[in-house]
């Protein structure tokens, strides 16, 4: 037992280590705006000075992290034995610490230049649509992310260590049995829909749409879903994303004449991050009770939102005569078409971000068993565009005929992120997970989507997901919110239920 004594050192002690993590949080929140307003609104000329800021922001919140009094602080309240909320904060601080301090300076350095550098080689290789530009940097990029992994943990597989960086806690065998469920169950149920013979409505928004009603449109969305302007702000960004804090969480989003169907999921989506964000507990800020989950836990936040409400026919009957008082050539469209067009399966498409909700995940499952490979050295990085292809052409009965529609179009190994994309899919089967239980508590929610009553998901959401920050591991608040581990039962019923009806398909 601790003494009255200790137990004010151990007060001292923890609001030294609070005190020091909210400032590393400044420092990263400080950077997120600076990236924010690189992507929206910096004039191209302020790159090279913006890089600097960047990088010394990083080069201080490292610092503060792995400086010496961390360590003694963070070894002072392990030996007491803290509980509930004190104690998550000291297990997350604890992870990022010897994530932090295990991996020399150099390395670091290494991965980082190296990293900016491959940028630049990845676009001229895409464009050039060679990959033999890219495969030296891509060559370096294993080396050097394998050789992190080693010393994070020596003894733990390179690639389960890089997984770890984006989804601490759900274990690479969960991940990976997952995945292969998904590749077993949903491969036979995109064949069935390929050789089905129902007839899906798929252009009704056909046409052009212009981009200043599109805005408005995104708007009407937002605002629909209840989303909170005194704490956001909606803009334009070539690549949609969101960011931010409780504080103030921002949405991007993208417009095209002639995808005003991209334009309102993408809007959905990028609002179902921002609300898990807005979400987080104003005084858990700038410690890990006010932040996020990681990965998994926010994608699934974005697909429910896109995906189990934005997706489903309640919500084309409610939206539908909002995005008719913005284009008025809507007004032959009927709910049921735009559900049909909002969740029709692209059988020919080798683009993951064009991808639909089911084909999606092979995407991801292709790209998944190439980087495992590649980083446990039983893929040969020039070997990648024909393991590349035959996947595609195994998984989806289609085979890319060029390097930059195949393994050149995403950004993420550039980044050197191995281990990023599974959790896009294993969001995406939390989502249908969340999705079911919330259903079990509340009722049908169909009849409030079409009601454009959002208000009781959100709120079911708040307390079961968001309130939480990283109290919990993700297993355990998957387990909380659920009350069973993760699963992709709920996602596979869900799919197979969704499309089976929607393409006729027997035996589904
Ligand atoms: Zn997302």
């Amino acid at each position: 037992m601790a003494t009255g004594q200790e137990t004010e050192a151990d007060l001292e002690a923890y609001d030294e280590l609070e005190t020091r993590i909210e400032r590393i949080a400044n420092v990263g929140n400080a950077a997120g705006i600076l990236r924010w307003d690189q992507e929206v609104i910096m004039p191209e000329g302020g790159t090279p000075a913006r890089a600097k800021q960047l990088s010394t922001l990083s080069s201080l919140s490292h610092e503060l992290l792995t400086d010496e009094r961390t360590g003694e602080l963070l070894e002072t309240l392990e030996d007491q034995d803290l509980e509930g909320e004190q104690a998550a904060v000291v297990r997350e601080v604890r992870r990022q610490y010897d994530r932090a301090t295990s991996v020399p300076q150099d390395l670091v350095e290494e991965i980082s230049e190296t990293t900016s550098n491959a940028h630049p080689t990845w676009m001229e290789a895409r464009e050039a649509d060679d990959f033999s530009i890219f495969e030296p940097t891509l060559e370096k990029l294993v080396e050097l992310k394998r050789e992190y992994a080693t010393h994070v943990d020596s003894d733990a597989d390179p690639y389960a260590v890089l997984f770890a960086e984006y989804e601490p806690y759900l274990d690479l065998e969960t991940a990976e049995r997952v995945l292969e469920r998904l590749r077993d169950e949903l491969v036979p149920l995109i064949e069935a829909i390929d050789e089905s013979d129902a007839e899906i409505e798929t252009d009704a928004f056909a046409g052009e749409f212009d981009d200043d009603d599109q805005e408005a449109l995104a708007r009407d969305v937002l605002d629909s879903l209840g989303y909170d302007w005194d704490r956001g702000r909606l803009d334009t960004a070539p690549h949609p994303f969101s960011s931010g804090t409780q504080f103030d969480a921002r949405v991007t989003t993208r417009f095209d004449e002639s995808d005003l169907l991209g334009s309102i999921t993408s809007t959905i989506h990028e609002f179902g991050h921002a609300n898990y964000t807005l979400g987080l507990p104003d005084e858990g800020y700038g410690t890990p009770l006010g932040e996020s989950r990681d990965l998994t836990v926010h994608e699934s936040q974005s697909r429910l939102w896109e995906n189990h409400v934005g997706r489903s026919r309640a919500f084309w009957e409610h939206f539908l005569p909002i995005a008719r008082e913005r284009f008025p050539e809507l007004e032959a469209v009927s709910p049921e078409a735009a559900y049909e067009a909002a969740n029709q399966v692209y059988d020919d498409n080798l683009i993951r971000v064009e991808a639909d909700e089911l084909t999606y995940h092979l995407h991801i499952v292709i790209r998944f068993e190439i980087e495992r490979d590649l980083i446990a050295g039983d893929l040969e990085v020039a070997d990648v565009p024909e393991a590349w292809n035959d996947k595609y052409e195994a998984y989806l009965g289609i085979r890319p005929e060029t390097d930059a529609d195949g393994c050149l179009q995403d950004i993420h190994w550039s980044h050197g992120s191995f281990g990023y994309f599974p959790t896009y899919s294993l969001g995406s089967v939390l989502a249908a997970q969340l999705y079911t239980a919330a259903e079990d508590d509340l009722g049908d929610l169909d009849e409030r989507t079409r009601e454009g009553e959002f208000a009781d998901l959100n709120q079911w959401l708040r307390e079961e997901i968001h309130a939480h920050g990283k109290r919990y591991t993700t297993p355990d608040l998957v387990e909380e919110a659920t009350g069973e581990g993760y699963t992709a039962d709920h996602f596979l019923a869900y799919a197979k239920s969704k499309y089976g009806e929607l393409y006729d398909l027997e035996g589904y």
